[in-house]
């Protein structure tokens, strides 16, 4: 269970959080839905532990993760959770076996225990036969699914994943999108997904949060949040007025 109560979160004299509040349940598939600079990546980047925030806490498994009022600051490695960017960014100097080690190498894994792990992690994205190629000599697709096997290397409690897909031309993307929900069932690991495309999240998640400017304006299942939206800025949002 991942739990994100009251968050806030200023840059400066800006407020890009506002008390965000939300519970996604053991494995569950829950995507942030909203328009670019709302404040996705910042409640992703809070929960992964790379920005602080400014107010609120955040526990996962029981475990807190960051609480303001408490002072309680995990770092992201104590926290053991998994994360694609929205540029996915392999070390194009490196094969794709190396740069899965690297966060096994990290938390001090030893060798061999490395080579089973860096197996098992791309045979879960299919692409075992390519771990001694270098990143520029496989297709953005693969290159998508390699940033995923690293995300899941190292057994994460939480996946947390921003705009993965948005590198990939729309054929491709339509692809990965049932790959993607596919493989997330299969390991039943909880996701948080970020994205500002509808109809991405109307497909993939078990629920959906809409923001707006920092704040939630609706979570709720796909059928709830087309069929019954809350506010008039959630229908124009998943595209029922126009
Ligand atoms: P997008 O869909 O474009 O990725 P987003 O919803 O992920 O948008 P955020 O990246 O969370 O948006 O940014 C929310 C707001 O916070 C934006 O106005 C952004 O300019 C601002 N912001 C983000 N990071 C910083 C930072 N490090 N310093 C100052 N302002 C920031
Ligand atoms: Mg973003």
């Amino acid at each position: 269970e991942v739990r994100v109560h009251q968050l806030d979160k200023t840059f400066g004299t800006t407020s890009v959080l506002k008390g965000v509040d939300f519970t996604i349940r053991d494995g569950e598939f829950f995507t942030l839905l909203g328009p670019s600079g709302c404040g996705k990546s910042t409640t992703l980047n809070c929960i992964a532990g790379l920005e602080k925030p400014t107010g609120g806490s955040i526990s996962v498994g029981g475990e807190v993760f960051v609480d303001v009022a408490r002072k309680v600051f995990r770092t992201p490695e104590e926290r053991n959770l998994g994360m694609v960017f929205q540029s996915y960014a392999l070390w194009p100097h490196m094969t794709i076996a190396a740069n899965l080690a690297m966060p096994l190498k990290i938390r001090k894994i030893g060798k061999d225990e490395q080579d089973r792990r860096i197996t098992d992690a791309l045979d879960k994205v299919g692409l075992a036969h390519l771990r001694d190629r270098y990143p520029h000599q496989l297709s953005g697709g693969q290159q998508q699914r390699v940033a995923l096997a690293r995300a899941l290397v190292y057994s994460p409690s939480v996946l947390l994943l921003d705009e993965p897909l948005s590198n990939l031309d729309a054929k491709l993307r339509e692809q990965a999108r049932a790959w993607l929900k596919r493989l997330q069932e299969d390991l039943g690991i909880t996701t948080v997904y970020v994205t500002h495309d509808q109809d991405e999240a109307l497909a993939l998640s078990d629920r959906i949060a809409v923001m707006s400017e920092g704040d939630m304006l609706q979570i709720g299942t796909p059928h709830e949040i087309y069929e019954q939206p809350a506010a008039a800025a959630v229908a124009a949002f998943v595209g029922r007025c126009n």
